[in-house]
C-alpha cells in the first residue's frame, strides 16, 4: 500500500490565503481539505511537487539616474532553480536607458523565462 502523508501549504493565488491540508499518497495528492476553491488543490500541487517563483532582484546599470535596475522574471521559474537564474544576472550589466518590460536576458539559466525591466530608466543627461 502507498505511503500516505498530509502537508499543509498556504495558497496564495488570491488574497484570502486559504490553508491547504494536502493529503498525498505515493508522492500524488489525492485531496485537499480548506481551499475554497479548485485553484487551491492546483497551487498546492505545484507547492509540494515543484514550486515556483517569479525572482524579483536588480542588476546594475552604467549611464542611468540610479546604479541598479530594477528586474524580474516574466513568469515563474522553478524554486530549486532561483540560485542559478541569481549566477546569470549576476553577470549582467545594462546601459542606460531602459524602458519598462525590456528584455534584460533571455531564457535565463535555461529556464526558457525571459527577465524583464520593471521600471523605465532614463540617461542621466536625459534633463529630468
Ligand atoms: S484556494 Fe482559492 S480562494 Fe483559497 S486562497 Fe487559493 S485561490 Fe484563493
Amino acid at each position: 500500500m502507498a505511503k500516505t502523508e498530509t502537508k499543509a501549504v498556504i495558497c496564495v493565488a488570491c488574497p484570502l490565503g486559504c490553508h491547504v491540508q494536502v493529503t498525498m499518497e505515493g508522492g500524488r495528492p489525492v485531496k485537499a481539505l480548506g481551499a475554497q476553491c479548485r485553484k487551491g488543490l492546483e497551487y498546492a500541487t505545484q507547492e509540494i511537487q515543484d514550486p515556483v517563483r517569479v525572482l524579483a532582484t536588480t542588476v546594475p546599470v552604467t549611464g542611468g539616474i540610479l546604479p541598479l535596475l530594477p528586474v524580474r522574471t516574466e513568469g515563474p521559474v522553478p524554486r530549486r532553480m532561483l540560485r542559478a537564474c541569481m549566477l546569470a544576472l549576476a553577470q549582467c550589466r545594462v546601459q542606460a536607458p531602459v524602458r519598462a518590460g525590456q528584455v534584460i536576458l533571455e531564457n535565463v539559466a535555461g529556464t526558457g523565462v525571459r527577465v524583464i525591466a520593471s521600471r523605465d530608466l532614463p540617461r542621466l543627461s536625459s534633463g529630468l
